[in-house]
């Protein structure tokens, strides 16, 4: 076996102890006689995965009573049109356009009413989060949405935009788990688990409880009101059970290694390993505007595209995978997730080191 540092943005690198652990119990379950893939969903074993998923998620992140926590298919683009259904009572939303995943976002919740793009950093082809503290919020707005780490460009929300009490909804899928975050500040949180907490297939989503109600827009299909989600536990169907076993192993490996203050300070150790050796190269340079990096998804060019694939193919020798940038920034990126050791971020330098000694 030779497992490789992939730095993918997505499905990604998870701890090998939990894969280790996943594969002791792939033939049998406890003493179920079962694999988790062969269980009903209604069986009390798998009760028993749901809701210890969920009571771990819930003791990491600090969830308050009042959240309800939905374990939903369709992935975060689903929640792009789930988002509006649920919350556009007015039909009109504010949204801060920083990347191609709040585009995406915009396009949807214009099928459902009015979009108010209040700050865009669009005009540096986003390599930057726009000034959030005094937005022209508008006045009947039924939320303002933020991408709060975007995996594309590699920038992350210094601090939250003042939202001038309006009600506050976050995609966080690149940036899941992190780091400690303040749960109350927020009416919605959701996250496609594949980036940093789990297989591909789910997405997590918190919603505070009075947001979840039958007040839908008319003909929002029952598989997408949170209510119906809310109402049977996440299993009005069958669930993602595979996926929600998965990611509560991987909660489990974040509690026993410290928890969030612990996982963000392995995480802010990373990633200065590879901002620092950034800002002192001759030849590589980070893309991303210093007040807005993230510490997640890190994209880096050379300044040319020969050389950037020079550097690609040189890291594929090297035990190093995925680290091609998007094609909307071009060069590399590194996707540094919590399962990426600190090892790997050290190779990756290392090979920009001896890279850059040679050219
Ligand atoms: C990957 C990603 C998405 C899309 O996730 P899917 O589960 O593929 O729909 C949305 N938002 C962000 C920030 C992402 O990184």
């Amino acid at each position: 076996m030779s497992r490789v540092y992939n730095f993918s943005a997505g499905p990604a690198v998870m701890p090998e102890e939990v894969l280790a652990e996943i594969r002791d119990e792939l033939l049998e379950y406890g003493s179920s006689g079962m694999s988790v893939m062969e269980m009903s969903h209604r069986s009390k074993d798998f009760e028993e995965i749901l809701h210890g998923t969920e009571n771990t998620l819930r003791s990491l992140m600090g969830i308050p009573d009042n959240y309800r926590v939905l374990f939903i298919q369709g992935g975060a683009s689903q929640q792009f049109a789930a988002v509006p259904m649920n919350l556009m009572k007015n039909r009109t939303a504010d949204y801060i356009n920083t990347g191609a995943w709040t585009k995406k976002a915009i396009k949807e919740a214009k099928l459902y009413g009015k979009v108010n793009v209040i700050a865009s950093s669009e005009d540096q082809n986003f390599s930057y989060i726009p000034d959030v503290d005094d937005l022209p919020v508008s006045e009947d707005a039924d939320y303002v949405y933020i991408c709060q780490n975007n995996t594309i460009y590699g920038t992350r929300y210094a601090k939250l935009p003042n939202t001038k009490g309006k009600l506050l909804v976050s995609d966080v899928s690149s940036m899941f788990l992190s780091e400690p975050v303040d749960v109350s500040k927020y009416g919605v949180i959701y996250a496609g688990v594949q980036k940093n907490a789990g297989p591909a297939g789910l997405v997590i989503s918190i919603v505070r409880e009075d947001l979840i109600t039958d007040d839908c827009l008319e003909g929002t299909p029952t598989m997408l009101k949170w209510k119906t989600q809310a109402d049977n536990d996440s299993m009005y169907n069958t669930p993602n059970t595979w996926a929600i076993y998965v990611c509560g192993k991987i909660f489990k490996w974040i509690e026993r290694t410290g928890g969030l203050t612990a996982m963000k300070e392995r995480n802010e150790k990373k990633a200065a390993l590879l901002y620092d050796y950034l800002d002192q190269s001759a030849l590589f340079k980070g893309t991303v505007r210093k007040d807005s990096r993230s510490i997640m998804n890190v994209p880096f060019v050379t300044g040319n595209e020969d050389l950037d694939k020079a550097f690609i193919a040189k890291c594929g020798e090297c035990g190093i995978k995925n680290i091609k940038g998007h094609r909307s920034v071009g060069g590399m990126r590194a996707s540094i997730y919590n399962a990426m050791p600190y090892e790997g971020v050290a190779q990756l330098v290392s090979v920009m080191e001896s890279f850059e000694k040679e050219h």
